[in-house]
């Protein structure tokens, strides 16, 4: 049994036009002797929305929330009704997609009235955008002609209770997955399932972060031991730099899972930070693909990549960072005070991106978010502080520079004209990094490209298109 574990993302879902050519490459796969297991993401867009109606319900403003759920319900209608043309399919489609957002507008009522958003109630508000995906992707596979059945993630993705990110738990995933969805792969049938969805082992519904699809199809493709897992997008794979912030980026043909976490882990949105790793345990290879443009090859995440001439593969971006400057003079010489820095972040479970020592100061820079100010106080009781926001930071990423000279100057030879805060190079030996005002990243990044990429070497990257 060949088995693909193909992800996709919501743009791949979109709308009407959008979902049939998905099924159409799934109906591709199938018709080539794969046998493949779907995981879609909401429809594009869909889990802002919901986090919206969230929002404006814990304001106390039901009038919103509900408009919000009758938009939603109305375009997950009309997508339902273009795509199910048997009658039968199509009444039970709509049936259900009703008593869904029903469902929805009842908990929206009730955090109207209890004006408290807690993370686990927000998780259930939003889960609601890929337990209706994906029973409309698998009605809409059916109608192709595929013995597509959904399957409820939350039966096979088991988590801890970390609401808004959860963990999960590989060893019941790795009994689950096989259980729920071999014999169904063995009877011909095509699994689709909900991404970014899970529940936690009392049965409570969590969800993966934002962007957790790709982490769910990764976690299926690990515990069901897939040839493959792809991962389909509106882009033609992992690119030299965000095709939106540099029109000339390249596509990357091939990579590998370290250099693509890392990418990942520092900002690129085309994949989830966790992603690589399941695949790396067992050393599946991981495919970026682009579902409107389905012919080309994409971006092939292996072990070992072919040697490359050019030092980078890509940059990316993490902007919405803040520096935290701590300047003490007594811990000059002095033993375990960083120790005592770290556990504050450790209490208000803030993660670190970057770290940066001199004698008498330390500089740390985090994901801007609403407990600095509790941070900073607690901080102060050991020194002096202060923080500033709107940072961005770039990373650069590629194994080749390793053991090259000169790359450093040539990185910042480009971005003279831009202000860096901080550096880094070295933590893993394939990254350089540094911290800029996020108002000149898409400027550093465009300026960067062109110093890095005038002179692709071919066997990595596309230097047709
Ligand atoms: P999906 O909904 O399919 O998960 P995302 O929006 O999460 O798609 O990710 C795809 C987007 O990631 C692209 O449209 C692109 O703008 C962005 N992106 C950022 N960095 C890169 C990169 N290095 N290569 C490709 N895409 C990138
Ligand atoms: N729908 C979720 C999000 O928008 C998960 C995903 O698409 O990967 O974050
Ligand atoms: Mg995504």
């Amino acid at each position: 049994m060949s088995l693909v574990v193909m992800k996709f993302g919501g743009t791949s879902v979109e709308d009407p036009a959008a979902i049939q050519r998905t099924a159409a490459i799934v109906a591709g796969r199938v018709a080539m002797g794969k046998s493949p297991v779907v995981v879609v993401s909401a429809l594009a867009k869909v889990t802002d929305q919901l986090l919206r109606a969230a929002a404006a319900a814990a304001n106390g403003d039901r009038t919103g929330a509900l408009a919000i759920s009758s938009r939603l319900r109305a375009r997950h209608r009309d997508t339902a009704c273009e795509l199910a043309k048997n009658p039968v399919e199509s009444s039970a489609l709509i049936d259900l997609i009703d008593k869904r957002f029903d469902a929805l507008d009842e908990v929206l009522r009730g955090l109207s009235a209890i004006l408290e958003l807690t993370p686990r109630i927000s998780d259930l508000i939003v889960s609601y955008g890929e337990r209706i995906s994906s029973h409309i992707v698998a009605a809409a596979f059916r109608e192709l002609g595929m013995n597509a059945v959904r399957v409820d993630a939350r039966e096979v993705i088991i988590t801890d209770s970390e609401f808004q990110k959860a963990a999960p738990k590989d060893d019941i995933i790795e009994k689950r997955a096989p259980e729920r969805l071999l014999p169904l792969v063995r009877e011909g049938k095509v699994p689709v399932l909900g991404g970014f969805i899970a529940s936690n082992e009392a049965g409570l519904t969590t969800t993966l972060g934002r962007g957790g699809s790709d982490f769910t199809g990764a976690l299926v493709g690990g515990a069901l031991n897939a040839e493959t897992i792809e991962i389909w997008t509106d882009v033609d794979g992992i690119m030299t730099a965000d095709p939106r912030v540099c029109p000339d980026a390249l596509r990357v043909k091939v990579i590998s899972f370290e250099e693509a976490a890392e990418l990942a882990y520092f900002g690129a949105k085309v994949l989830h930070p966790a992603t690589i790793l399941p695949a790396v345990k067992k050393n599946i290879p991981v495919l970026v693909l682009n579902s409107r443009n389905a012919a080309c090859e994409g971006t092939r995440i292996i072990s070992v990549a072919p040697h490359c001439k050019s030092p980078f593969k890509s940059i990316a971006v993490k902007k919405k960072l803040s520096i935290i400057d701590i300047v003490a003079s007594r811990m000059l010489m002095t033993h375990g005070y960083l120790s005592k820095v770290f556990a504050i972040f450790d209490k208000h479970r803030c993660p670190v991106d970057m770290v940066s020592t001199s004698e008498v100061s330390v500089s740390l820079t985090v994901d801007s978010n609403s407990s600095l100010p509790e941070i900073a106080a607690d901080l102060s009781t050991l020194a002096d502080v202060t923080y500033e926001g709107k940072k961005a930071l770039v990373c650069m990423v590629g194994e080749d520079i390793r053991g090259q000279n000169g790359i450093a100057a040539q990185v910042f030879n480009a971005i003279r004209h831009i202000n860096v805060r901080m550096i880094s190079q070295g933590a893993s030996e394939i990254n350089m990094s540094f911290m800029i005002d996020e108002d000149d990243a898409d400027e550093a990044v465009r300026s960067l490209h062109a110093a890095f990429f005038k002179d692709p070497d071919p066997v990595v990257f596309d230097v047709e298109a």
